[in-house]
């Protein structure tokens, strides 16, 4: 047993993944995870989907078996919150007050909800939904009838959609933009998806922006810039995410849009590392910086991390890719679609089977597959080993697009 520790802040995907990767790559150290919640790491995907529901238990949930931590001989500390990064003593601060020395640091803060800025807004029928314990305020006020109102046409506000109208709730979803998802797909995926709600009864309404919120006779009122008024039980705000910061911005670790790392997710302090939704890494195969919220992300980071504490410098290369399952829809994405100069729909959109292909410079940017996992693996190739594609064959439905 080596006397250098690593200390992990954060108790999410990142914070799981890496504990186990650090003693499958050697590391001989003592590990300390520390967590600000009150529960081992848990998986966040089901809180708006199969959990919110109640098809899936809580155990199911957990990342790792607890013994995983025990067998690591990781020290979990939940319950703790890191307040502050002494860099020149190599401590952090715990809010018990204690201090902690790392020979290596790693944040995994990861990112919290944004909050609505309205008056209204910190009323008691307002929820956000990023942790189990938000999941346990929101479950029991999602009842057969119940008038619920999701802020955001995000994918969390669209699978929340989804779920409560499982749970026979009337669902009303505001978008301020012109399209849900403008921010991550293409119109036709937009409408695709406003149909698709639609069509299970959600009341979908674009271009609206919530302006305040107050108590009524029958339960609380919405108004909006517009003049509506929704008359609803319980609100759900999903508007974006903020990554979690601040502990490295205080200790002067350069931050941009998250902790800014290198590709072997080194921070500007190389004792100090950055993993998951709350780091800013160069991605070489879009020639761009980015911060990914997303599992395979964190789960990828942790390996890097992993490598790079133990001494071996593996750059990060990993291919971004999500999923999001609403109904019996199951969207896989492969890459980002920040950047193409065509697009190509091949498949049946109204069958609900089909993927969009983002086009760049003749090969696949990215790819959003609906109900296609075999082209969304294949994407996947295609787009890691940037394998020409002539758009002529994608077009011809009559064959594969692959061989
Ligand atoms: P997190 O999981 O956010 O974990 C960060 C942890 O750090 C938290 O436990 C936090 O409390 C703790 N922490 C922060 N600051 C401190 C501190 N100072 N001291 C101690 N602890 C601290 N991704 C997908 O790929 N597919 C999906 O379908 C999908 N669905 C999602 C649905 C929901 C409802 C949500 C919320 C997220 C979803 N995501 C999905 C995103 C995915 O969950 C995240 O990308 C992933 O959780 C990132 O892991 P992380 O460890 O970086 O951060």
């Amino acid at each position: 047993m080596s006397d250098e520790n690593v200390v992990v802040v954060g108790g999410g995907h990142a914070a799981a993944e890496v504990v186990v990767a650090l003693r499958q790559k050697g590391w001989q150290g003592k590990i300390y995870m520390i967590s600000d919640e009150s529960q081992l790491p848990y998986q966040r995907p089901p809180l708006s989907k199969d959990f919110l529901n109640g098809v899936l238990s809580e155990e199911r949930l957990l990342i790792k078996n607890p013994k995983l931590y025990e067998k690591a001989d990781c020290q979990v500390m939940l319950n703790c919150r890191v307040t502050d990064i002494d860099r020149d003593q190599q401590q952090v601060v715990l809010s018990s007050g204690e201090s902690l020395h790392y020979d290596h640091l790693i944040l995994a803060t990861g990112t919290r909800a944004r909050k609505l800025p309205i008056p209204g807004a910190d009323l008691s029928c307002v929820h956000y939904l990023r942790t189990l314990n938000d999941v346990k305020a929101i479950q029991p006020k999602l009842k057969q009838g119940a008038r619920v109102l999701l802020i955001g046409g995000g994918y969390i506000g669209l699978e929340i959609a989804a779920s409560a109208r499982k749970s026979g709730c009337e669902v009303t979803l505001l978008e301020a933009q012109e399209r849900v998802l403008a921010r991550v797909t293409c119109e036709t995926m937009s409408e695709f998806y406003q149909n698709l709600h639609r069509g299970h009864g959600v009341d979908i309404r674009l271009n609206t922006i919530i302006e305040s919120i107050a108590e009524s006779d029958t339960g609380y009122l919405a108004t909006c810039t517009d003049g509506s008024e929704i008359e609803f039980d319980c609100a759900i705000v999903g508007i974006g995410v903020l990554p979690n910061v601040e502990l490295a911005l205080n200790a002067d670790i350069e931050c941009d849009n998250g902790i800014v790392v290198d590709e072997y997710t080194r921070s500007s302090d190389h004792k100090v590392y950055a993993i998951g939704d709350c780091s800013n890494h160069p991605s070489a195969l879009y020639s761009k910086r980015v911060r990914l919220e997303s599992v395979p992300n964190a789960a990828e980071q942790a390996k890097t991390v992993a490598s790079a504490i133990n001494g071996n410098l593996v750059p990060y290369t990993a291919l971004p890719w999500f999923w999001s399952n609403q109904y019996d829809i199951k969207l896989q994405t492969a890459g980002l679609s920040h950047d193409y100069d065509d697009i190509v729909v091949r498949g049946d959109v109204a069958q609900g089977k089909f993927c969009i292909f983002y086009l760049k410079d003749q090969h696949i940017a990215a790819l959003d597959a609906i109900n296609s996992p075999a082209d969304f693996m294949k994407a996947k190739a295609y787009i890691t080993d940037k394998i020409s594609v002539d758009k002529a064959e994608l077009v011809d439905e009559s064959k594969a697009w692959f061989s």
